[in-house]
């Protein structure tokens, strides 16, 4: 198979294989496994061909960079974690929303996030406070988030940068408190390059 078809291949799998919605970052590292070697201006190429073309669908969450996940899916939902910034389905569905307008609106349509910690995010939380915990999977990830948060900001240099901007995007839902302990620890587990190149676009 031709390399671009092979490229674009794998990207399409991944998504249509991943049931969440993925960041171009994350797209690259999951098709890295089928196409080494593969970039990330490839997989932003590959993803707009995928859009044009009906393939794949992006969602916009307020204050962050698009996601893509597959055309096919119904209607649903979107859960993302503040801590780790990871998109998530929902598929429940509240329902019929008219009651919400002002008297005399059509709902047409509607969009619902919801915010809070994933299930890994929750448990890696929950490791790091028990003292004995911190070497559970030996990973930094479980350090003790308040320990390291001071020498992980100072580390992450560049990735500080993508901390700021998800700390303003969840200023109005989250106590900066938690913003910047979020963006500490992810300092910690992404060290400097990926994660901020996906931040910076
Ligand atoms: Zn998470
Ligand atoms: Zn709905």
């Amino acid at each position: 198979m031709e390399r671009s078809t092979r490229q674009r291949a794998a990207i399409r799998t991944v998504i249509d294989e991943s049931g969440r919605p993925l960041s171009p970052q994350e797209v690259m590292e999951a098709a890295q496994a089928e196409v080494p070697g593969l970039s990330l201006a490839t997989v932003y190429r590959n993803l707009k061909q995928l859009i044009e073309a009906g393939e794949i669908a992006s969602v916009s969450l307020p204050g962050d960079s698009p996601r893509y996940e597959s055309a096919q899916h119904s209607h649903h939902h979107h859960f993302q974690c503040t801590e780790c910034q990871r998109v998530f389905d929902v598929h429940e569905c509240p329902g019929d929303m008219t009651a919400l307008a002002p008297a005399g609106f059509t709902v047409e349509r509607h969009e619902l996030t919801l915010y809070g910690r994933c299930s890994d995010c929750a448990a890696a939380t929950a490791k790091a406070r028990r003292p004995a915990a911190a070497k559970v999977h030996g990973k930094p990830a479980a350090t003790p988030a308040r320990a390291t948060a001071r020498s992980a900001a100072a580390q992450a240099g560049p990735a500080a940068k993508g901390g700021a901007r998800a700390a303003t995007g969840m200023a109005t839902r989250t106590a900066t408190k938690t913003a910047t302990k979020a963006a500490a620890t992810r300092g910690a587990k992404t060290p400097p390059e990926p994660r901020t190149k996906v931040a910076a676009r």
